[in-house]
């Protein structure tokens, strides 16, 4: 499932190619959003925004058209015209004179006014997006340390969408090794200093993810390891996320793997020690 940084990609994709350009037509697969079709026909999208995993394409009419790609939506940009080969179901199409924005398989498309999106039951839940509305050290300190989070473990806590929008599986197992928090840890369990330091691996993993196209390692270390000859990208991504049995990066201890609420969780036993509480 894809993460914050790669929803903010595609989210970026589709921008370039609407924002530009005058919208000469927009069709829903769904019989229920076609009704919009004709007050979207000739408007400018004004953002392609991201809350979490979903997209909100603004117009300049006051509508968003509100996507959440679940499991297996996918953006495809095209030259005008031109569909990809893919045996998925075609549910939105965004077009102009150069480009259309070609939206698969998603299942969960609303049209909305802008000033209704906070009513939106998905929207409404959502914590801040780390990629959208860029919270920074204070503010996630803050959330991490009130009494409705500072009980959770953080393996969980990391994954609710609630607490922070844009964190996935890959995210939280990098996050908290170069936190050196245990997964099991809770925020009230934590000094000062560790939520600190926790907020800020939060905010400098995703921001590198998306700038990287989600290479998580710093660049010091993937150039080293590409010079070790694991020059392919599955090879030097991750220090932690899917390298159960292989060596830490950092203190060379054997990444291990458990299951936590149903989902798999690597962490570096010498990176991440567990509490003595
Ligand atoms: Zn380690």
């Amino acid at each position: 499932m894809p993460e914050g940084p790669e929803i903010r990609l595609a989210a970026d994709e589709v921008a370039r190619a609407l924002l530009p350009w005058q919208t000469t037509a927009v069709e829903f697969a769904f019989p229920a959003l076609r009704r919009f079709e004709k007050r979207l026909r000739g408007r400018r999208v004004t953002d392609v925004a991201t809350r979490g995993k979903a997209i909100l394409t603004h117009f300049d009419n006051g509508l968003v058209i509100y996507s959440h790609n679940q499991l297996y939506g996918r953006w495809y940009v095209e030259k005008r015209g031109h569909y990809p080969e893919t045996g998925r179901q075609l549910r939105l199409a965004i077009h102009n004179d150069r480009y259309s924005a070609l939206l698969y398989s998603a299942s969960e498309i609303d049209v909305l006014k802008a000033s209704e999106l906070h009513h939106h039951p998905f929207l409404a839940r959502l914590g801040p997006d780390l990629l959208n509305e860029s919270p920074g050290i204070d503010t996630i300190v803050e959330r991490l340390d009130s009494a409705r989070f500072r009980k959770r473990q953080l393996a969980g806590l990391l994954l609710d969408q609630g607490f922070l929008a844009g964190l996935g599986n890959y995210l939280r197992a990098e996050i908290l090794t170069r936190a050196g928090l245990h997964p099991s840890m809770k925020p009230g369990q934590c000094s000062e200093a560790q939520l600190r330091r926790l907020a800020r691996q939060i905010i400098s993993l995703t921001r590198r993810s998306y700038r990287t196209r989600g290479i998580i390692n710093p660049p010091a270390l993937v150039t080293r390891l590409k010079q070790q000859g694991l020059t392919a990208r599955e090879q030097h991504r991750f220090n932690t996320y899917g390298r159960a049995g292989q060596p830490c990066h950092f203190c060379g201890a054997e990444i291990e793997c458990s299951v936590m609420g149903g989902r798999k969780m690597y962490y570096c036993p010498g990176c991440q020690p567990a509490p003595c509480f």
